[in-house]
């Protein structure tokens, strides 16, 4: 009787090395299915069969570099890796400057203006007819005019994490030069404010290099293409041997070819140190400048979709100015949010007009309506009664 598994290729042996259990690694398992006789040369048993798709990060260094002064935050499961600026003494954001103009009217349209704008924009449609404009009769003109509060949070944050790397030829800084620098000590210029940008710092003085844990050291691991066979699957034939009907050309019928991965060495450099056999691990500090927003549009009652002003440049702009309860409510929400895990940098205010006048008309004995806004005087309408000009016969 035949064993089950008499068909899938036993997994290559690797005398003197430790190797997963039998069938622990998938890769195996999925092979390709070479006859007995094609069975390949195994891969030099000395060196480790390693999949780099299940390969854990390798963790922190020695022992005596896990607990440098003023990362300890930092874990290995990622979690933490977090470091909050030092306290900041004193009053909490500055009072608000009080605005030195308050004769923020915005100019009304008039009737010829909306008529203009309306038949703009029923040119720009592709049917839509012209003659509702021409004849309409406005009945009431109201406008709508509200404003767009923004305040816009510049922070700086910062975290840490021990990262792992090839060793290079550059001198290894290590504990030996000096303790560490704390991480808010670190002097970094920030991006031109409210501009986002992130930076990656490594600390100094916290190098150390070890052995690969990957190869062991060795520089190299077994193929992953081949698993150490430095044969795999042809490609031509699909292993299949044959090739629209014939004897596929490629493998001549062996269904199998030598493997590209490796050129039939059997094994490859290792990627967790490019060969090098050592590593060098070190912190390694993210810097993240952010630019965070908080924006309020009054309701208006207008049945205007507010959405549509995102799109609209702002009439008038006042930076740094404040007009209502809005503006310290949001200043006060982002500096608690913020100022535990950030150094906030800077924040600004603006307030934009945005203006809107919704325009009811008659056309053929029809009630119909239509919204003009924002300073280039744009067009919102539902009901316009000419969406058609094409004739149907
Ligand atoms: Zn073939
Ligand atoms: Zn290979
Ligand atoms: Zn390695």
């Amino acid at each position: 009787m035949e064993a089950p598994n008499s068909g899938m290729m036993m997994q290559p042996v690797h005398p003197g090395y430790p190797m997963n259990p039998v069938g622990a690694n998938p890769m195996m398992l999925q092979g390709p299915n070479y006859p007995p006789a094609m069975n390949p040369v195994m891969a030099p048993g000395f060196y480790p069969l390693v999949n780099t798709n299940a390969l854990a990060p390798q963790a922190a260094p020695y022992p005596q570099f896990t607990n440098i002064p003023g990362y300890e935050g930092m874990s290995d499961d990622g979690s933490g890796k977090f470091l909050p600026p030092p306290p900041v003494v004193g009053p909490g954001p500055d009072a608000l400057p009080t605005p030195s103009n308050k004769d923020w009217t915005i100019p009304s349209i008039t009737q010829e203006m909306a008529k203009q704008a309306l038949l703009d924009y029923v040119s720009g449609q592709c049917c839509y007819g012209s003659s509702p404009v021409e004849e309409m009769e406005i009945q009431q003109m109201k406008p709508f005019n509200t404003y767009r509060y923004r305040l816009e949070t510049f922070t700086e944050s910062r975290s840490c994490e021990w990262v792992t790397k090839p060793l290079t030829n550059d001198k290894l800084d290590g504990p030996s030069n000096g303790p560490a620098p704390q991480p808010w000590d670190i002097i970094l210029e920030p991006p031109a404010l409210f501009h986002e940008e992130t930076k990656k710092q490594s600390i100094p003085h916290t190098s150390s290099k070890k052995e690969c844990e990957e190869c062991h050291g060795k520089g190299k691991i077994i193929c992953q293409k081949c698993n150490g066979n430095g044969r795999v699957k042809c490609e031509t034939c699909n292993g299949t041997g044959r090739s629209a009907g014939e004897e596929c050309s490629n493998c001549m019928g062996t269904m199998s070819q030598g493997c590209k991965t490796c050129n039939q060495t059997n094994v490859q450099t290792c990627p967790g140190c490019a060969g090098k056999g050592q590593v060098v691990s070190y912190i390694e500090m993210t810097v993240a400048w952010k630019n965070n927003l908080y924006e309020f549009i009054p309701a208006q009652n207008s049945e205007f979709p507010t959405d549509l002003f995102k799109k609209v440049p702002p009439l008038v702009n006042f930076p740094d100015a404040s007009i209502n309860q809005a503006s310290q409510t949001a200043v006060q929400q982002h500096y608690s949010q913020f100022i535990s895990s950030c150094r906030i940098l800077k924040q600004r205010q603006t307030i934009e007009w945005l203006p809107l006048t919704k325009v009811e008309y008659n056309w053929k004995g029809k009630s119909c309506k239509y919204f003009v806004y924002g300073r280039e005087n744009k067009v919102e309408t539902k009901d316009y009664p000419s969406t058609c000009c094409c004739v149907i016969l």
